[in-house]
């Protein structure tokens, strides 16, 4: 099969699609807000138009990287959080499948970005991968073969919730205190700067502020760096991967420090496994979503 394929990427802000070919380039983008306060079936909805207005005439699958966990078995959503209200329980595969008619591959965004720029992206031509997305949380995704490990419930990969020593007043998205996401992240980076200054910025003012001097700003995200570092030279050994990559809107800033710590933390057995940025950006999703797509398709070829 040579025809290009449509990658969807269902975020809480917006979604996106794509047409895709057989290289993983972008052929074509559509976009959109998510209608998340409209709910899960207006979420579809919107999703389902802009693919049909790549697909064409073309046949073959669709591919989708969204917001969750995705129950690898079904590609419905086990869970979700607040950003997309009713997401959790949405059976996202099925219900795109009835308005495409034809198969869609669901799988978490995450996983879907690993998927893209192990296809295109920094990752090309490397088997094993660890992918870490810095945004406003911090997900993450294992590649193994080329294939993402799922795990039993979709959530194999999610780093976010190790312990980091640094993090113990820092509350995570999950809940809980003292878990990575709680300091290398968009939103760990507002809470730090908040508790030493009482200022409520984004943690992108404060990566922005670290840039422009700002001393408090520069301990702040230096710090956030180096706990990812760490945690990430520790679990190359852990995975053993060919590389590892950091994707996601604060990876710029927290990269410098998080190449220190690694470098310094790494095991000497893994010292040639690269950390690296990603370099597919807001495509990732897309591009990964469309590999899934033809990945599946192609195994229920061959073996049907
Ligand atoms: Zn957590």
């Amino acid at each position: 099969m040579t025809t290009p394929v449509v990658g969807i990427d269902i975020g809480g802000t917006k979604t996106a699609a794509a047409l895709v070919d057989r290289a993983g380039r972008v052929l074509e983008r559509r976009e959109a807000p998510t209608p998340a306060r409209s709910g899960p079936e207006a979420v579809l909805d919107a999703a389902a138009r802009l693919a049909t207005d790549l697909l064409g005439a073309t046949a073959g699958p669709v591919g989708v990287g969204t917001a969750g966990t995705v129950d690898p078995a079904t590609g419905g959503i086990r869970y979700a959080t607040d950003s997309l209200p009713g997401w959790t329980g949405t059976p996202v595969a099925d219900a795109l499948a009835a308005r495409l008619g034809r198969g869609v591959r669901v799988t978490n965004d995450v996983n879907a970005a690993a998927l893209g720029e192990c296809w295109a992206g920094a990752g090309r031509d490397r088997a094993h991968v660890l992918l870490v997305a810095v945004g406003t949380g911090l997900g993450g995704a294992v590649v193994r073969n080329g294939r993402v490990e799922a795990g039993a419930r979709g959530a194999a990969g999610e780093v976010g919730h190790l312990p980091a020593p640094g993090a113990e007043r820092l509350r995570c998205g999950c809940g809980r205190y003292g878990h990575l996401e709680a300091i290398a992240s968009g939103s760990g980076l507002a809470a730090a700067y908040r508790i030493e200054t009482g200022a409520r910025v984004s943690g992108r003012t404060v990566a922005d502020r670290a840039t422009a001097g700002d001393e408090v700003a520069r301990r702040v995200v230096e710090r956030a760096g180096s706990a990812l570092g760490a945690a990430l030279a520790g679990l190359v050994a852990l995975l053993d991967p060919d590389a590892v990559l950091v994707a996601g809107g604060a990876a710029g800033a927290l990269l410098p420090a998080a190449s220190g710590a690694y470098s310094a933390e790494v095991p000497a057995g893994w010292a040639d496994v690269a950390l690296l940025p990603a370099t597919l950006g807001a495509d990732a999703v897309v591009v990964g979503a469309a590999r899934l797509a033809i990945d599946e398709h192609d195994i229920e070829r061959s073996t049907g």
